[in-house]
């Protein structure tokens, strides 16, 4: 299929979206409905040169943010739509072309991501009414870890929670996980090999890749487990909410809340959930700051360190993610806890690689693991999954 894939990802009151030729080359048109259903609401985004707009759309709803969206396309026409889908559950293993049953198993999965996959079927509703004769498909963030074997998805519980109720660990962020580890594979020497990637952004992930398979991953059941996030706690022990909740009388939603929205750095720094504004409080001696910049790096390296024990061999880390490409602070203080591993980093190339840049950051004649840092592109990755998708039916 030649004609661009509209890449489609929708929350409760945005879309975000980005036309994708099969061109790599072709400039893509990408932007943001927000505040949707609210007076505030507006398209914001780029067009083909690169200028940016933004359009009020007061009070518009989903669908007539769709029909703004389809008068920024300059013309060009997609041949498809690609849904990203938070949780495919266990039932998806791959992309899939959207119909009834299609849409059936998403609803059946939306108890494990209540506030995902109602919105993300909202958006895939109001693109049929929009588009009603271009095919749709779902790319899950979870699929690509489906490969991870047992004793990386089962929680020590009992077996009926997973068997009725589907409790296991699914882990998410696939699509970027799949992008750097494939990408890794193309430009290193070590091929596919055996990866650890470390997507860190507001939400932040570790991954074990081997071969193109994800074999284990940081977070769960939820985006919650594993990793300090900007807001999310991730790991703490299982304990804490029974204790939160005897101890302090807290609600089952206040824990929740306090968890997911001020926790990690924002709640260690009690300042902010932005890491470039942890780096300078940080640097000026800020102690809260300094100490959520070191719970953050320790963590990291803690979960690479676990998730080495999945790869039958470690060919490099990657790094990706607003922070992982964008931080050489974090990348250096995340390596130098991983002194075992043997990976050199050359100093230079790591302050280099900056905003957009992909590289290998080794010292020259390294052998050891690689360290590598590839801007992630889950859009890009979800348009070539929907035209596998698509190709593969014919
Ligand atoms: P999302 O998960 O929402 O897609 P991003 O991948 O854009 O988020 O990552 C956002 C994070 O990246 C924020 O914590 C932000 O501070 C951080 N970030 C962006 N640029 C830099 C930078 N130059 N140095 C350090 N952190 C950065």
């Amino acid at each position: 299929m030649n004609a661009p894939v509209l890449v489609i990802n929708c929350g409760s009151s945005s879309i975000k979206y980005a036309l994708i030729d099969s061109d790599p080359e072709a400039p893509r048109l990408a932007g943001l409905a927000e505040r949707l259903g609210s007076p505030d609401a507006r398209l914001k985004g780029k067009n083909s040169s690169g200028e940016s707009f933004t359009q009020p759309l007061p009070d518009a709803d989903h669908t007539q943010a769709l029909n703004a969206i389809l008068e920024r396309m300059e013309g060009r026409v997609p041949g498809a739509v690609g849904h990203r889908i938070v949780h495919g559950g266990e039932h998806f293993t791959q992309a899939a072309l959207i119909d009834d049953s299609v849409i059936n198993a998403i609803e059946t999965t939306a108890a494990l991501a209540p506030l995902h996959n109602p919105a993300n079927l909202a958006g895939v509703a109001a693109t049929q009414s929009v588009f009603p004769t271009l095919p749709q498909v779902a790319v899950f963030d979870t699929a690509f870890h489906q490969t991870m074997p047992p004793r990386a998805y089962r929680y020590a519980l009992p077996e009926s929670l997973y068997a009725e109720h589907g409790i296991r660990r699914y882990g998410f962020h696939g699509t970027s996980h799949a992008f750097v580890s494939q990408r890794a594979g193309e430009l290193s020497t070590r091929g596919a090999g055996g990866w650890l990637t470390a997507h860190l952004g507001n939400g932040c992930s570790t991954s074990a890749v081997f071969n193109n398979q994800s074999l284990d991953t940081s977070m769960g059941l939820t985006p919650l487990e594993g990793l300090v996030m900007g807001t999310r706690s991730g790991d703490v022990d299982p304990g804490l909410h029974a204790h939160l909740h005897r101890q302090l009388g807290w609600t089952l939603d206040k824990i929740d809340s306090v968890l997911n929205k001020e926790s990690g750095l924002l709640g260690l720094s009690g300042l902010t959930n932005d890491m470039r504004e942890i780096e300078e409080a940080a640097e000026q001696g800020h102690p809260t700051a300094q100490l959520a910049m070191e719970v953050f790096c320790y963590r990291i390296a803690k979960s690479l360190a676990a998730l080495s024990c999945a790869l039958p061999q470690l060919d490099g880390v990657i790094f990706t993610g607003g922070i992982g490409e964008n931080s050489p602070i974090v990348r250096r203080n995340v390596l130098a806890l991983l002194p075992h591993f043997g990976f050199a980093l050359d100093d230079s190339a790591n302050e280099a690689t900056i905003r957009g840049k992909e590289g290998c950051l080794d010292s020259d004649g390294h052998q050891g693991p690689q360290v590598w840092v590839i801007p992630t592109d889950e859009e890009g990755r979800i348009a070539m999954e929907t035209r596998h998708c698509l190709e593969a039916r014919l």
